[in-house]
């Protein structure tokens, strides 16, 4: 084939392209134009801005950047090594935590890409979509890193989420609310599809990353609080912080969906969500039971009953649901320390510059 030559340029026709084509013709956008979702005006412009809050949690996340091997795995790979620095309860919370975040954080990212990002009709949204996704992928590699560094098996680690059956449950409960919205013929635009969409929406920012993720690391969290595996901890710390963002810009989306289309909001549909949200706490605390020990890695299965029942209320209040549990209190006060649990809106705010001067994260 002849390569093209600059004078042959001139003379190829461009195509031409009908204005009925382009499907918002001579039309700028205004803020009136656009909706949550089922909107139909240019999704391809960013401004004007509607949702402040969306823009603004991607402007913070991207100053909060990070990389996993920015922090040496080297007092872990020891302590690892080494015959009497951890016991078995402890390499076996550790591999299970592992094991259930390893591919719980793949399977948040492909939801995202494959169900969620194509029914959020709003650009500022879709614009801090794209940066999660990019998030939950640093967050899978911040696990391989891990496991790679401890030189641990990758085949058990990466196939728990099938073969460990209290790991198993969540990530294939959770999986069941991924078909629906990633089926290529699903639209919304009716009752029910957009109930669909926000339950789904439900499943994966309230219960997977609101408590899965929050009550889940509290285990690793308090070894490094207990100086072991502070490097996976803080690897965890960067995570879970990540985690807040995502949480509550799930809970603003969800909450502007139902501002905007209140029909939706039933009193049928409450009850399915109080249901999901019930399964989801009683599979985290089967997970729990399966996973540790009282007194092994620094707080009793009760007490993180009492965390797992308080953090829970604390999502049903937060997407206007009465509270479900009884005795949920606040029984890891450090890990309101480690996650401000009372200041989760400007949490990021608080660490972003530590994290730019080059500043680590240190245990209280
Ligand atoms: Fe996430």
């Amino acid at each position: 084939m002849n390569k093209l030559s600059l004078e042959s340029l001139d003379s190829i026709k461009s195509p031409k392209i009908k204005n009925e084509e382009n499907p918002f013709p001579n039309k700028r956008i205004t803020v009136d134009d656009k909706k949550m979702i089922n909107c139909r005006a240019d999704l391809n412009q960013l401004v004007p801005f509607k949702y402040k809050w969306a823009w603004d949690k991607y402007l913070v996340s991207c100053s909060n950047h990070w990389m996993p091997n920015e922090v040496s795995m080297s007092p872990d790979i020891a302590l690892w090594k080494s015959k009497d620095g951890l016991t078995d309860n402890e390499r076996n919370v550790v591999k299970r935590n592992l094991g259930f975040f390893s591919t719980a954080d793949s399977l948040v990212a492909n939801n995202l890409v494959l169900s969620i990002y194509r029914h959020i009709t709003n650009p500022e949204c879709r614009q801090y979509l794209l940066r999660q996704a990019f998030e939950e992928a640093l967050h899978t590699h911040a696990y391989q890193y891990v496991v790679e560094s401890l030189s641990l098996d990758e085949s058990e680690i990466f196939n728990m989420y099938k073969e460990v059956p209290s790991v198993a449950k969540k990530s294939n409960w959770a999986m069941n609310f991924m078909t629906t919205l990633g089926d290529p013929k699903f639209k919304t635009g009716t009752k029910k599809n957009d109930q669909l969409l926000l339950r789904d929406l439900i499943v994966f920012y309230v219960v997977f990353e609101g408590i899965f993720f929050y009550a889940g690391f509290s285990q690793i969290l308090s070894m490094g609080r207990r100086n072991k595996m502070t490097a996976t901890a803080e690897q965890f710390q960067y995570i879970l912080r990540d985690e807040s963002m995502h949480m509550n810009f799930g809970i603003d989306m969800i909450n502007q969906i139902k501002l905007e289309n209140s029909h939706l909001w039933s009193l049928n549909f409450q009850e399915e969500v109080l249901d999901i949200i019930k399964t989801g706490v009683s599979l985290e605390y089967d997970y729990v039971k399966d996973t540790m020990d009282d007194g092994i890695i620094g707080f009793s299965v009760k007490d993180f009953k009492k965390y797992l029942y308080f953090i829970a209320n604390r999502r049903l209040k937060q997407i206007g649901l009465p509270e479900q549990f009884s005795g949920g209190e606040n029984s890891l006060p450090w890990m309101s320390e480690i996650m401000d649990l009372n200041k989760e809106k400007n949490f990021f705010e608080t660490r972003v510059t530590e994290y730019q001067t080059g500043g680590s994260l240190s245990w209280d």
